[in-house]
């Protein structure tokens, strides 16, 4: 409790899943929290929810386009308006695109990077000004195992991961004299409506589900609440040390070779 106490957060894609899991997690330890979300209903409906799961919790629902710069500016501006400046940023917001790479449409290539890079960039752009000026803060992105395993057939969604990891290095190095911190999360399979979906799209998913359990060592997936522990962590005084990192949060599967 309160490890978070004082401190303003933001959380880009917090209407569902481990977005939504993190906006929870960081108001259960005092943080103000604003929801930076494309679905403002979604938004809306998990801002009512941390509301009466965490009495007093300073909560905002702000629809932002994380592939707009301009609105994710606007929108970091409207939250520092309203809660103060920006402690913490969590560029969560994230979209699956799985696709052969020679049958891959142009529209595929860029939709895929303008959510899983560009997103991350707009966010990061947008606080840093703020972060640098002060002299503190903390950005965690959730990347994925994908951004340093490959799974054939799932082009160009792990292309876009790497970089969300050089991109973290970058910036972490960048402003360490200012003493802003910048790390990622990298989740192996967590259960969201996104992977939920994934096992819907093939042509058994029971048989999908099963497959992916079983190449697991702990023979289960992760929870959105999983990986919003380690974002706390990350997020606050407990890492000061940790900076251009990336920490695993998939149960041991990356670092299996096979069974
Ligand atoms: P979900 O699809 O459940 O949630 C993603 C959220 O991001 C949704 O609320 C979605 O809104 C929002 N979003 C999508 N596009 C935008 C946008 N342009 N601007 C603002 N918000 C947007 O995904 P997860 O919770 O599973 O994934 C969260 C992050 O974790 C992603 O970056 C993903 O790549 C990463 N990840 C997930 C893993 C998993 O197994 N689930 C594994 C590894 C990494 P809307 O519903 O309106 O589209």
């Amino acid at each position: 409790m309160n490890r978070l106490a004082g401190k303003v957060t933001m959380v880009t894609g917090a209407g569902r899943g481990i977005g939504a899991a993190i906006a929870l997690a960081f108001a259960r330890e005092g943080a103000a929290v604003a929801l930076a979300e494309l679905d403002i209903d979604t938004a809306r409906a998990t801002a009512e929810r941390i509301e009466s799961e965490v009495g007093g919790a300073r909560v905002l629902a702000v629809r932002t386009d994380v592939t707009q710069s301009a609105q994710v500016k606007e929108a970091v501006e409207h939250v520092e308006a309203s809660l103060g400046p920006v402690d913490v940023l969590v560029n969560n917001a994230g979209i699956n695109v799985f696709c052969d790479p020679l049958t891959m449409t142009d529209d595929d290539w860029r939709r895929c990077f303008a959510v899983d890079l560009d997103g991350v960039w707009n966010g990061c752009r947008a606080v840093l000004p703020g972060m640098v000026a002060r002299g503190s803060g903390s950005i965690v992105n959730i990347a994925s195992t994908h951004a340093f395993k490959i799974i054939p057939g799932c082009f160009p969604y792990p292309v876009a991961k790497h970089g969300v990891i050089g991109l973290t290095r970058a910036l972490g190095i960048e402003y360490a004299p200012n003493n802003v911190r910048v790390n990622a999360i990298a989740p192996g399979y967590i259960e969201t409506q996104l992977t939920l979906d994934w096992w819907d799209s093939q042509a058994d998913p029971k048989a999908a589900r099963a497959a992916t359990l079983n190449l697991q060592p702990m023979k289960r997936i992760g929870q959105p609440q999983e990986v919003a522990m380690t974002a706390v962590f990350l997020a606050s005084d407990e890492a000061p040390f940790i900076n251009a990192s990336c920490i695993t949060v998939d149960g041991g599967r990356s670092a299996l070779y096979h069974d």
